[in-house]
Formats: structure tokens, sequence, C-alpha cells
């Protein structure tokens, strides 16, 4: 079956290419133009992802994405034009999973929606029942910090930590590398399964949100190191 996107973008001009390159691509695609409309669309509909600018008349693509958010997990990828919206998205967790800066080749914006759509592919078949044969090899303990990737869980203290999909990926592939220096490229790599470089902002958004949820102190990191010059280190 076919992917299905909804295009959110009130410039008539990068709304259509957006449109006539995903349809190329193969997506079913909707456009809307307005935030009012466009929660609506989200709403009623079943999209396996949401392409969503910010300023738009009707309802702005923050409030969308809360919205959206508080009752399903639809991939939104946001689509930035100011670094301000980028430190609303990074800093309010208004719970986009991935964004762009306007403006930004029409390859990149391809080959990232390829990439979050085949992630979310791989997660329904990761959670769909499978035989373990050695169960205590997929649980990782780093004294009060326990990774269950069985259950995708993450606990400090015995309680459960709030991850999102992409943050669990990130901490369980640096915990299971843990003590070896990993650039930025190649952590782009083996987690979002990106080609190419240059968007090495988004390991370090992620970094800071798994910092603020794991680490006693997250100005002065303990597991999440920073390696200068190089990228970051788990310590166990
Ligand atoms: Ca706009």
């Amino acid at each position: 079956m076919k992917n299905s996107i909804l295009i959110v973008e009130d410039e008539k001009a990068l709304r259509e290419t957006l449109e006539y390159n995903l349809t190329n691509e193969g997506y079913e695609v909707e456009t809307s133009a307005d935030g009012l409309e466009a929660f609506q669309k989200a709403h009623t509909g079943n999209y396996n992802l949401i392409l969503l600018d910010i300023m738009l008349p009707g309802m702005d693509g923050f409030e969308i994405c809360r919205k959206i958010r508080a009752e399903k997990n639809t991939p939104i990828l946001m689509l930035t034009a100011r670094d301000d919206e980028i430190d609303r998205i990074v800093g309010l967790e208004v719970g986009a999973d991935d964004y762009m800066s306007k403006p930004f080749s029409m390859r990149e914006l391809l080959a990232r929606v390829k990439a979050m759509l085949r992630r979310v592919r791989l997660m329904q078949e990761e959670t769909a029942p499978v035989a373990v044969e050695e169960p205590s090899k997929e649980v990782l303990v780093f004294g009060n910090l326990v990774i269950d990737s069985i259950r995708r869980e993450v606990r400090i203290n015995h309680q459960d930590l709030e991850l999102k999909p992409k943050e669990f990926e990130l901490l369980h592939y640096l915990a299971i590398n843990r003590g070896r220096a990993l650039s930025r490229d190649k952590i782009l790599e083996d987690v979002w399964g990106w080609d190419y470089t240059g968007e090495s902002r988004t390991v370090d958004v992620h970094m800071r949100w798994l910092r603020q949820k794991i680490e006693m102190d997250p100005s002065q990191p303990k597991r999440l190191i920073t390696v200068r010059g190089a990228g970051y280190r788990f310590e166990g």
C-alpha cells in the first residue's frame, strides 16, 4: 500500500513543489494551506507522515503538532524558517519527530521522508512478538540505569522514563558501543540511516533531550559525554 503524506504549507510555490516531488516518488499526497483545515485533516485522516510548516493562517504549526501528538503518533517533520523556531521545537518539546530548516534541498527532504517512513516500518516489525533466545543480553544495566530493549523501556532508579522512539534507539546504540567515541556522522548513519552528512545538529538536539532525561545534572553529563572534535561517548 502506498504511504500517504499530508503537506501543510501556505507558500503556494513550495507546497506545489513538495506535492510534485513526493507524488513523483510514489506517495499519495494531500495538501493544506490553512492551519485549522490541516488539523482537521490530520485529526480525521490516517497519514503515514505529516510535513508541517510553522507560520500558517488559522492555527500555527506548533499548536497543530501538539494537538496531533495528544491523539496519535503520526511522524511529523516540521519545516522551519527561523532559528528561534528551531529553539522552540527543541526547547518546548512540541512533539515533532524531526525538522528541516528552509531553504532545504528537495533531495535531502526526500531522503529524510524515506528514512522516517522506513524507521516506522522497522519499529512496527520489531514490536511484533519474536522469540528471544538469550533475554539477559537484551537488558543492559549500568548502575541505576537499565536499558531494556525487549520492552523498549529505560529505567533510572526503578522509575520508567518516557523516551521517544528515536531517543531510545540513540541511547541503546550508544550503550552497546560504550566507551567508544562515535562521530555525529557515524551516529546519523547508524541510528537514522542517513547516508549523507551535514545535519549533525539533529544528533546534538537528541543528545540534549536524552541528557535532560537520564543525567542528574544535564550540564555536567556523567554518561553521555561530549568528545571534543570527535562526537559522543557513552560511559557505563
Ligand atoms: Ca508559512
